[in-house]
């Protein structure tokens, strides 16, 4: 493929070439985990310190749970397929039966895989699969990625397009809201759909055209707008785009003498890790000054895959920050937070941003009250390494970009001193005059 032709989405109809299951009955596959070890019903997902960064080759280390769900699915996968970001593509779970087959459903969620109204569809890679417990509903990861009916509740204050993209696109796809600054969406595709996601009106609906005249247009904007210095490549996730299209578009970019550095956002070391291959890295690399955005949102999610993958972005000199939203039952306390910002930091992501979530239509069981965002903030703060606390902000509704949140140390003022509280709640005063 060279780069002017158009790459349709990876996922979108295709066929499921090997569907989860079909080799294996339920209850076969009970017996071989039975005979294998027995399966402990939660169990940290966390990679030890030690695995970061040495975990690679051929066969890739991976979790109990993450050997115990290929087992039990997929007995006959080689390592060969399991490890291929294609296969793994192919063999998205998409469909009630293939849900059915992996986890116990409750009615809610049974129901909404049923009902054709969510406005996001869903989608879940045979690897992320497998971090999700099969049994408990409330289990984190899970809420993420399976559908509820919950998404059917038009709340209070809620809108498809909150952020206001859509107002500030002079081409479909490219948001240009900062004078300096330009968001390009590349894809509508993701391998796995957050059931949270802020741009759930377009991500999977095959709403963007797949053809290069759309991005050619888009180049075209940026040429011509010179105060853009900075453009951050989204979607969709950019990276479920193939390498040559991958590379053909950073190169257009680059070579736009005002663009002076890339972003790429992306979830793919979370929920595909297979995709960060060497190749894809060298691709990468060759388009510097380039910086990457993903999304983390829960420890689970730093297996020694994700690993893997942050080690080869890293070391491909590629400076990584995460992007997690706040979210209820999530990863809305503090314990869960630190233990999330900590792996990162091994992972060598910097946390960069904690988002509170956006009022996007159907999401209100996931939003928690700003206090609880604050509250996360002021637990890290001072309690742990400074790189670790990430700036909690608010994307304003409406397109007024995001707005930084902080606890308040400034108590008060005493005469020409400031009075500041300290991480453990003690007063200090700090001499400024008026
Ligand atoms: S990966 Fe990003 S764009 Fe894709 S569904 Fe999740 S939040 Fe939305």
């Amino acid at each position: 493929m060279t780069g002017t032709d158009a790459e349709a989405c990876p996922y979108g109809g295709m066929d499921e070439d090997e569907p989860p299951g079909t080799t294996v009955s339920l209850v076969v596959a009970r017996k071989a985990v039975r005979l294998s070890r027995p399966v402990r019903p939660r169990r940290s997902l966390n990679c030890p310190p030690a695995a970061a960064g040495r975990v690679s080759g051929r066969n890739p280390r991976s979790t109990f749970q993450t050997r115990v769900f290929r087992k039990t699915f997929y007995p006959d996968v080689p390592d060969r397929l399991w490890n291929d970001w294609r296969w793994q593509s192919r063999n998205r779970l998409r469909t009630l039966a293939q849900v059915e087959r992996v986890l116990e459903l409750s009615d809610r969620e049974r129901a909404a895989l049923s009902l054709d109204g969510a406005m996001l569809p869903m989608s879940v890679t045979p690897y992320y699969m497998s971090l999700v417990s099969r049994d408990d509903r409330n289990q984190p990861l899970r809420k993420t990625v399976i559908p509820s009916t919950s998404e059917f509740i038009h709340g209070p204050g809620e809108a498809d397009d909150p952020l206001g993209e859509d107002e500030d696109s002079p081409v479909p796809g490219l948001v240009h809201r900062y004078p300096d600054r330009a968001l390009l969406l590349v894809t509508d595709c993701c391998s796995s759909y957050c059931r949270y996601c802020t741009r759930s009106r377009m991500v999977g609906h095959g709403s963007l055209p797949h053809g290069s005249d759309r991005l050619e247009k888009a180049f075209d904007y940026i040429r011509g707008a010179p105060a853009i210095r900075d453009v951050l490549i989204s979607g969709g996730d950019p990276l479920s785009l193939g390498d040559e299209r991958l590379d053909w578009i950073l190169s257009q970019l680059r070579a736009i003498p005002h663009v002076e550095f890339l972003r790429i956002g992306t979830k793919m070391p979370a929920v595909l890790p297979q995709r960060i291959t060497p190749d894809l890295c060298r691709t990468l690399r060759k388009h510097h000054p380039l910086w990457m955005s993903i999304h983390f949102i829960h420890p689970d999610e730093c297996t020694p895959e994700a690993f893997t993958a942050c080690s080869r972005l890293a070391d491909a000199g590629i400076p990584l920050g995460s992007q997690t939203v706040l979210l209820a039952g999530v990863n809305d306390d503090v314990e869960t937070m630190k233990r999330l910002v900590h792996n990162l930091l091994r992972m060598r992501v910097r946390p960069y941003y904690l988002y509170q979530c956006d009022p996007i239509t159907g999401s209100a069981h996931f939003r928690t009250p700003v206090a609880k965002g604050l509250e996360i903030i002021e637990g890290l703060r001072g309690h742990t390494t400074g790189y670790a606390v990430p700036n909690y902000v608010i994307d304003a509704p409406g397109g007024g970009g995001k707005i930084p949140l902080q606890p308040d140390y400034v108590v008060g003022r005493d005469g020409d001193d400031l009075l500041l509280r300290n991480y453990r709640g003690g007063i200090y005063r700090y001499p400024d005059p008026i």
